[in-house]
Protein backbone atom coordinates (compact mmCIF):
# COMPACT_ATOMS: atom_id res chain seq x y z
CA UNK A 1 0.00 0.00 0.00
CA UNK A 2 1.50 3.19 -1.15
CA UNK A 3 1.79 5.71 1.54
CA UNK A 4 0.52 9.39 -0.45
CA UNK A 5 -0.67 12.93 0.75
CA UNK A 6 -4.06 14.56 0.66
CA UNK A 7 -3.43 16.73 -2.33
CA UNK A 8 -1.97 13.19 -4.54
CA UNK A 9 -5.34 11.88 -3.46
CA UNK A 10 -7.61 14.50 -4.51
CA UNK A 11 -6.29 14.28 -7.77
CA UNK A 12 -6.13 10.71 -8.51
CA UNK A 13 -9.41 10.59 -7.14
CA UNK A 14 -10.36 13.31 -9.66
CA UNK A 15 -8.95 11.37 -12.28
CA UNK A 16 -10.19 7.78 -11.46
CA UNK A 17 -13.65 9.71 -11.49
CA UNK A 18 -12.98 11.23 -14.55
CA UNK A 19 -11.95 7.62 -16.47
CA UNK A 20 -15.05 5.68 -15.09
CA UNK A 21 -12.73 3.46 -12.66
CA UNK A 22 -14.18 1.55 -10.04
CA UNK A 23 -12.71 3.35 -6.79
CA UNK A 24 -13.60 3.43 -3.51
CA UNK A 25 -12.29 4.48 -0.20
CA UNK A 26 -11.94 4.47 3.42
CA UNK A 27 -11.48 5.83 7.45
CA UNK A 28 -9.93 3.68 9.66
CA UNK A 29 -10.07 4.72 13.05
CA UNK A 30 -6.77 4.38 15.62
CA UNK A 31 -8.84 1.39 16.91
CA UNK A 32 -9.95 -0.21 13.53
CA UNK A 33 -10.07 -3.64 13.11
CA UNK A 34 -9.03 -3.21 9.35
CA UNK A 35 -5.85 -0.55 10.19
CA UNK A 36 -2.91 -2.33 11.05
CA UNK A 37 -0.95 0.90 11.64
CA UNK A 38 -2.86 1.53 15.33
CA UNK A 39 -1.80 4.84 16.31
CA UNK A 40 -3.20 7.00 13.69
CA UNK A 41 -6.16 7.74 11.30
CA UNK A 42 -6.14 5.97 7.83
CA UNK A 43 -7.94 6.65 4.75
CA UNK A 44 -7.51 3.86 2.19
CA UNK A 45 -7.99 4.80 -1.59
CA UNK A 46 -8.54 1.68 -3.53
CA UNK A 47 -9.23 2.09 -7.64
CA UNK A 48 -10.05 -1.55 -8.12
CA UNK A 49 -9.65 -1.58 -12.04
CA UNK A 50 -6.16 -1.15 -12.01
CA UNK A 51 -6.02 -2.67 -8.96
CA UNK A 52 -3.76 0.00 -6.55
CA UNK A 53 -4.32 0.53 -2.97
CA UNK A 54 -3.32 4.33 -1.73
CA UNK A 55 -2.99 5.14 1.94
CA UNK A 56 -2.78 8.61 4.19
CA UNK A 57 -2.14 8.69 8.17
CA UNK A 58 -2.97 11.50 9.62
CA UNK A 59 -3.73 12.40 13.79
CA UNK A 60 -7.23 13.62 12.72
CA UNK A 61 -10.44 11.94 10.98
CA UNK A 62 -11.04 13.12 7.67
CA UNK A 63 -14.16 13.97 8.17
CA UNK A 64 -14.17 17.09 5.59
CA UNK A 65 -12.00 15.19 3.24
CA UNK A 66 -14.68 12.28 3.38
CA UNK A 67 -17.71 13.90 2.66
CA UNK A 68 -15.65 15.67 -0.45
CA UNK A 69 -14.94 11.86 -1.97
CA UNK A 70 -17.80 10.73 -1.32
CA UNK A 71 -19.58 13.65 -3.48
CA UNK A 72 -17.20 13.02 -5.96
CA UNK A 73 -18.30 9.31 -6.11
CA UNK A 74 -21.82 8.97 -5.72
CA UNK A 75 -22.92 12.62 -6.52
CA UNK A 76 -23.53 16.09 -4.43
CA UNK A 77 -27.03 14.64 -3.09
CA UNK A 78 -25.65 11.48 -1.35
CA UNK A 79 -25.41 13.99 2.25
CA UNK A 80 -28.79 15.03 2.07
CA UNK A 81 -31.79 13.39 4.28
CA UNK A 82 -34.32 12.20 1.20
CA UNK A 83 -37.76 13.78 2.20
CA UNK A 84 -39.97 10.87 2.41
CA UNK A 85 -38.43 8.07 2.51
CA UNK A 86 -39.55 5.89 5.36
CA UNK A 87 -37.09 3.41 6.48
CA UNK A 88 -38.32 -0.12 5.64
CA UNK A 89 -37.53 -3.27 7.31
CA UNK A 90 -33.80 -4.41 5.79
CA UNK A 91 -30.85 -5.80 7.68
CA UNK A 92 -29.50 -2.11 8.24
CA UNK A 93 -32.37 -1.30 10.87
CA UNK A 94 -30.07 -3.87 13.24
CA UNK A 95 -26.67 -1.22 12.32
CA UNK A 96 -29.09 1.71 12.81
CA UNK A 97 -30.37 0.54 15.89
CA UNK A 98 -27.03 -0.56 16.95
CA UNK A 99 -25.75 2.90 16.03
CA UNK A 100 -28.45 4.47 18.04
CA UNK A 101 -27.41 2.30 21.24
CA UNK A 102 -23.73 3.25 20.52
CA UNK A 103 -25.20 6.97 20.70
CA UNK A 104 -26.93 6.82 24.00
CA UNK A 105 -24.27 5.19 25.59
CA UNK A 106 -21.99 7.79 24.36
CA UNK A 107 -19.60 5.26 22.50
CA UNK A 108 -17.63 5.97 19.51
CA UNK A 109 -18.54 4.18 16.39
CA UNK A 110 -17.79 3.87 12.78
CA UNK A 111 -18.63 2.00 9.85
CA UNK A 112 -17.20 0.77 6.71
CA UNK A 113 -19.36 -0.23 3.44
CA UNK A 114 -17.03 -2.69 1.74
CA UNK A 115 -17.87 -2.89 -1.90
CA UNK A 116 -18.15 -6.67 -3.44
CA UNK A 117 -14.42 -6.55 -4.48
CA UNK A 118 -12.92 -4.66 -1.71
CA UNK A 119 -9.60 -5.52 -0.05
CA UNK A 120 -11.06 -5.41 3.92
CA UNK A 121 -14.34 -7.62 2.59
CA UNK A 122 -14.04 -11.42 3.75
CA UNK A 123 -17.05 -11.93 1.86
CA UNK A 124 -16.35 -11.34 -1.81
CA UNK A 125 -19.08 -10.94 -3.90
CA UNK A 126 -21.76 -9.50 -1.39
CA UNK A 127 -21.67 -5.89 -0.20
CA UNK A 128 -20.75 -5.72 3.33
CA UNK A 129 -21.84 -3.03 6.05
CA UNK A 130 -19.44 -3.28 8.90
CA UNK A 131 -20.15 -1.22 11.86
CA UNK A 132 -17.62 -0.84 15.23
CA UNK A 133 -17.83 0.75 18.53
CA UNK A 134 -14.43 2.24 19.91
CA UNK A 135 -13.65 -0.23 23.29
CA UNK A 136 -16.24 -2.76 21.78
CA UNK A 137 -14.80 -6.23 20.61
CA UNK A 138 -17.85 -7.28 18.99
CA UNK A 139 -18.02 -5.56 15.09
CA UNK A 140 -22.09 -5.43 13.58
CA UNK A 141 -22.56 -6.09 9.73
CA UNK A 142 -25.06 -6.90 7.00
CA UNK A 143 -24.61 -8.04 3.92
CA UNK A 144 -26.61 -7.27 1.11
CA UNK A 145 -26.89 -8.81 -2.54
CA UNK A 146 -27.11 -5.10 -4.37
CA UNK A 147 -25.60 -1.95 -3.56
CA UNK A 148 -27.55 -0.80 -0.52
CA UNK A 149 -27.79 2.86 -1.25
CA UNK A 150 -30.45 3.64 1.28
CA UNK A 151 -28.93 2.13 4.10
CA UNK A 152 -25.39 3.36 3.25
CA UNK A 153 -26.47 6.50 3.12
CA UNK A 154 -28.54 6.73 6.46
CA UNK A 155 -25.95 5.68 8.44
CA UNK A 156 -23.11 7.93 6.41
CA UNK A 157 -25.48 10.49 7.56
CA UNK A 158 -25.54 9.65 11.42
CA UNK A 159 -21.82 8.66 11.00
CA UNK A 160 -21.12 13.04 10.14
CA UNK A 161 -23.62 14.22 12.47
CA UNK A 162 -21.71 12.18 14.85
CA UNK A 163 -17.70 13.05 13.65
CA UNK A 164 -18.41 16.71 12.66
CA UNK A 165 -19.97 19.20 15.06
CA UNK A 166 -20.15 21.49 11.59
CA UNK A 167 -22.26 18.72 9.62
CA UNK A 168 -25.89 19.16 8.83
CA UNK A 169 -27.68 16.97 6.41
CA UNK A 170 -29.96 19.28 4.85
CA UNK A 171 -33.03 17.75 2.87
CA UNK A 172 -33.37 16.95 -0.87
ZN1 LIG B 1 -13.27 0.18 11.33
ZN1 LIG C 1 -12.43 -1.24 0.05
Amino acid sequence: MQEITISQAREKTRIWQEQGKAWHFHVLFPDCIFNTQNKQYAMVLEDRTSIETFVIYSDNGFAKISQEFLKLHYGDDILKTRAGVVSQERPANTLLAQCEIFKQNKVLWHHHMLFPDCIFNDHPGKWNIVMEGSGEARTFNALYDEEPMDDFQEIEIEYFKEIDPTFNAETQ
